[in-house]
């Protein structure tokens, strides 16, 4: 539990320096229908740990939800990219737990 905790904290770090530079936007979220932090690409792939393709691939498959602005600019949600990110977060706890 404390691993996971550590993980929590790092992402929200990241979403904190991803909205100083302007990359991240508060946006009605389809998948979520809620409002919800959008990011970049570079942010989202950031805050995921994945590549931009990987990205993509989720986002075409439904598992990240996105927008794209009025600029054509994707903008990925934070709710869905963590639930990808957890998961994965998850999976690795369980790896190492010998319990
Ligand atoms: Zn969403």
């Amino acid at each position: 539990m404390k691993r996971k905790a550590t993980i929590t904290v790092e992402t929200e770090r990241l979403v904190v320096i991803s909205g100083s530079q302007g990359a991240a936007a508060t946006l009605w979220c389809e998948g979520c229908q809620a409002e919800v932090t959008m990011l970049g690409l570079d942010e989202a792939t950031a805050l995921a740990g994945l590549s931009n393709r990987a990205i993509f691939q989720l986002a075409e498959n439904g598992a990240i939800h996105f927008v794209e602005t009025a600029a054509g600019k994707a903008m990925f949600c934070v709710r869905s990219l963590r639930q990808q990110t957890q998961a994965r977060a998850t999976r690795l706890l369980n790896e190492e737990r010998k319990d």
